[in-house]
């Protein structure tokens, strides 16, 4: 379907918790985090049935993340499920990794079709020290397990950050896609959950962009994968197998090609990143909605989907929305 600004509306991408097996300094607190109750969290039937009614309404593409999406317990018979569901094309899991060591196999059988792994540095220590948890090589095992599974959509979202790991970005890049047919994504240090009080500052991708330039060459931009549209930017590097993405949703705002919808661990379809706008389906789920209604609400709330995000004005703090990124999943 298309919302008002006559966007085609493809993409879901769903938060299955707002737990986590690590505690990122930019995303979540140490201690003191509010968490859902269990109750409260969408069941999986639940989900399942949102995504047919989105299905019906054109939406062909799911990601689920979180929080850490595969703390939730059985993920690979959601994954086989929504894979069912008429209509859509591909189920995409954005990870942290800890766990992908056990789940890979399972969720590569039960039809996954690409995973996001979220990995800012290759030095244990640092590793550590950026997620508070000492996990490196649990995540290192699990590329591996990933990788053994046959999973060929498989990227990498890195956050740069000054003085933590703005050193070891080119050897990361090399280390990750020079022999293998991977993307490697720079993702901008956003400002909202724990990025402030983190003390954390970005490094700005064009300078992140000009470092890669003097350890490996040009950049020469890649041909946009068909039928995907998303707010990474790609580019080969001579002698690489895999591809190098920048996302910049401060500096390149990408509102007016944004094809995405989100739908909260409680149930809240949220209609942009920033804003608070959205749909408390759990509600209507649990009030005894028709899939017609539930079909006719949906189609209702995304069609007043934002112009645009407002991370950069000031004045606009009002239509912010106040939750943190592991409450939404990015
Ligand atoms: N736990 C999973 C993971 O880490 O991949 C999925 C959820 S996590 C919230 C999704 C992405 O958001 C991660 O790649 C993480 O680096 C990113 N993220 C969290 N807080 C951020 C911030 N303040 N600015 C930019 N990216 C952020
Ligand atoms: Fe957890 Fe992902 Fe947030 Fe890190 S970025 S604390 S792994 S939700």
């Amino acid at each position: 379907m298309y919302d008002r600004f006559n966007r085609k509306i493809e993409y879901v991408r769903i938060s299955l918790t707002d737990r986590c097996n690590l505690r990122c300094r930019y995303c979540m607190p140490e201690e003191g985090v509010p968490k859902l109750a269990h109750d409260d969290i969408l069941r999986f039937d639940e989900i399942v049935r949102v995504v047919r009614q989105l299905a019906r309404l054109g939406v062909r593409k799911v990601r689920l993340t979180g929080g850490e999406p595969l703390i939730r317990r059985d993920i690979t018979k959601l994954v086989a499920s929504i894979r069912a569901v008429s209509g859509i094309e591909s189920v995409a899991v954005t990870t942290n990794g800890v766990l992908l060591q056990e789940l890979a196999e399972g969720l590569v059988q039960a039809g996954l079709s690409a995973c996001n792994i979220s990995l800012d540095t290759l030095r244990p220590e640092t590793f550590a020290s950026i997620t508070r948890r000492d996990a490196f090589s649990r995540v290192a095992a699990g590329i591996e397990a990933l990788e053994a599974a046959g999973l060929r959509d498989i990227k990498f979202n890195c956050v740069p950050i000054k003085g933590v790991n703005e050193e070891e970005l080119p050897a990361l890049v090399a280390k990750l896609v020079k022999d293998r047919p991977y993307k490697f994504r720079f993702i901008e240090l956003m400002p909202i959950g724990c990025a402030c009080e983190a003390g954390f500052a970005g490094v700005p991708m064009a300078d992140v962009a000009l470092q890669l330039m003097r350890a490996f060459g040009a950049l020469t931009p890649a041909p946009a994968p068909k039928g995907v549209h998303g707010p990474a930017r790609y580019y080969r590097m001579a002698g690489f197998c895999g591809e190098v993405g920048f996302i910049d949703a401060m500096e390149h705002k990408f509102c007016a090609a944004c094809n995405r919808v989100r739908l909260t661990a409680e149930g809240f379809l949220k209609l942009c990143l920033n804003a608070s706008t959205g749909l408390d389906l759990r509600t209507l789920l649990r009030g005894g909605i028709t899939d017609e209604n539930l079909a006719l609400a949906l189609r209702s709330a995304i069609y007043k989907k934002p112009e645009e995000h407002f991370f950069e004005e000031a004045g606009h703090y009002a239509k912010r929305d106040s939750r943190a990124m592991y409450q939404v999943g990015g």
